[in-house]
């Protein structure tokens, strides 16, 4: 047994000295990362439900969520085996009657299903512990039709009182398009866009707003660090301005935590953001360059060049409206197919370096980082399916609509941390890369550079004087490029964008500002002043 110790010792040397002689050294592995202290984060996207189940009743839930936090971020961002997110956004975890939990029956309290408060102490202690933010998904538009309050304002309607709980919803006596449901035994109909069962909040009746008010002071009091605002756009109505409530909202919630972090999402076209970043919140999803069509997706195989002068474009559009906006960029979330659903896969980790390496803050959403693939490219639900940690050892977590766990095709996470050209070791790769080079998150986009190639693009991002550069070549040839724009570049680290990249693929090499870019490689340089 010794004997065999010894050996594997020996084989292990050699290998790790060919190692060395090999390509160029990869910086990431010696650069130092800084942990952030600002809003600038790497968020992952938890629903809880799916994530990780303790009690064996198939649905998981906070006290599985703290078991694998170690994995999100186990509090060293230069150690570890961790994905290295620094942001969680928790999906809808107050008591509702919906697997989703998008119609909340209760604002102060954990769904029986998910855990107590004191398990969401226990995690939020756990993720201040480890350099976690918590952002929590809060829905303003509308609540739950089983709300103390809707009940009460429709036994109250049936006896023909109008100025009780009825003021806390929008309610009617004239059906149309916007008060499109009944109250049953009585003459009156409520708003409710998306289902009968969530009817929408009256948000210019003052009496909603100190309920918010609570509700807000309440989540930030047991020390969630920001919100993420469900459907914004859908705040607007004949009574209420969108961006006035939100206005509204980010001030209050500064009063009782000025670093508060606030993004809403305004599923819509750019200029409709772009108002909506009026308001003064931190942030509101890009869904220009997310999901299937998106200038991300389209940016990973072809029109990269093209899609970066759009992204710029954007981004000095929002800070026009809002000087410190955060753009939240993303590829995919629980209301959108799998990305491993819409992408060719070659196209996989390229998509991913394009959004990570973006100005702003970015979300993942739990699963992409291994390639989940949807069941039922259909159903919602079937987007939501279980975190699969280890493919010999699935999970037995249920989801409407779906039939049993699968194993995941490019394996578990046990599977893919175990492999250095893994999609997992990608992201790991790309959030380190995010760390270590604060200027991408927090910068402008001071100019794309035209390389003479559509399927070459970059972009020289500028933080207060500190500028790095980011290439994505997403041609199938490797690219000789010259980098007059920054003086004294210096390689920061690269990731390969095929998902089948082969590990002895050539590496980037830089000599002074001549650059060779392998195919289908990003890159992030810095100017060393
Ligand atoms: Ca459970
Ligand atoms: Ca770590």
């Amino acid at each position: 047994m010794k004997k065999f110790l010894s050996l594997l010792l020996a084989v292990s040397m050699i290998a790790s000295l060919l190692a060395a002689c090999g390509g160029s050294a990869d910086p990431v592995a010696k650069n130092k990362a800084e942990a952030s202290t600002d809003k600038y984060r790497s968020f992952y996207q938890v629903w809880i439900g799916s994530f990780c189940d303790s009690n064996n009743d198939q649905t998981g839930d906070l006290p599985g969520l703290i078991s694998k936090l170690d994995y999100i971020n186990d509090g060293d961002p230069n150690a570890g085996d961790d994905l290295g997110a620094d942001g969680i956004w928790l999906s809808p975890m107050m008591p509702s009657k919906s697997y989703h939990k998008y119609n909340v029956r209760d604002y102060f309290e954990i769904d029986p299903d998910f855990g107590t408060l004191e398990d969401f102490d226990k995690l939020i202690e756990e993720c201040h512990k480890r350099g976690i933010r918590v952002i929590i998904d809060l829905v303003l538009n509308h609540s739950g039709d089983d709300h103390e309050f809707f009940k009460k304002a429709c036994d109250e309607l049936s006896k023909g009182k109008e100025d009780g709980y009825a003021r806390y919803y929008n309610i009617s006596k004239e059906s149309n398009d916007r008060y499109n449901r009944a109250i049953s035994g009585t003459d009156y109909y409520y708003e409710g866009p998306f289902s009968p069962d969530m009817p929408d909040w009256n948000l210019s009746f003052e009496g909603t707003r100190q309920y918010f008010d609570k509700v807000t002071k309440f989540w930030l009091d047991k020390g969630v660090d920001g919100f993420r605002l469900d459907a914004v756009k859908y705040f607007e109505d004949a009574k209420t301005d969108a961006d006035e409530f939100l206005s509204w909202f980010y001030k209050m919630a500064q009063g009782y935590n000025p670093g508060v972090y606030v993004v809403g999402e305004d599923w819509d076209d750019a200029g409709n953001i772009y108002d909506m970043y009026e308001s003064g919140i931190d942030s509101l999803f890009n869904f220009k360059f997310a999901n299937s069509g998106g200038d991300f997706l389209v940016a990973s195989h072809s029109m990269t060049s093209d899609a970066l002068k759009k992204l710029k474009k954007y981004d000095d559009n929002i800070k026009k409206r809002n000087d410190k906006a955060i753009n939240a960029n993303f590829l995919t979330n629980h209301d959108m197919v799998r990305l491993h659903n819409m992408l060719e896969e070659n196209d996989y980790k390229m998509a991913a370096a394009l959004y990570m390496l973006a100005p702003g803050n970015s979300f993942t959403y739990y699963g992409e980082e291994i390639g989940i693939e949807a069941p039922n490219t259909t159903n919602d639900a079937s987007y939501r399916t279980a975190m699969i940690w280890d493919n010999e050892n699935l999970p037995d977590i249920y989801v409407p609509g779906v039939a049993g766990v699968e194993k995941n095709a490019l394996g578990g996470v046990e599977q893919q941390l175990k492999d250095e050209h893994s999609l997992l070791s990608t992201y790991r790769k790309l959030i380190k890369l995010r760390l270590q080079n604060p200027e991408i998150a927090r910068g402008n986009i001071e100019e794309v550079p035209d390389f003479g190639n559509p399927g070459i693009g970059g972009m020289i991002i500028n933080h207060n004087g500190s500028r790095v550069m980011v290439i994505h070549n997403t041609t199938d040839e490797a690219k000789e490029l010259t980098l007059d724009q920054i003086t004294n570049p210096a390689l920061r680290g690269w990731t390969y964008g095929d998902l089948a990249a082969e590990p002895n693929k050539e590496t980037p090499k830089l000599s002074g500002t001549a650059l060779t870019l392998p195919a289908r490689t990003s890159v992030v340089l810095k100017e060393v002043k």
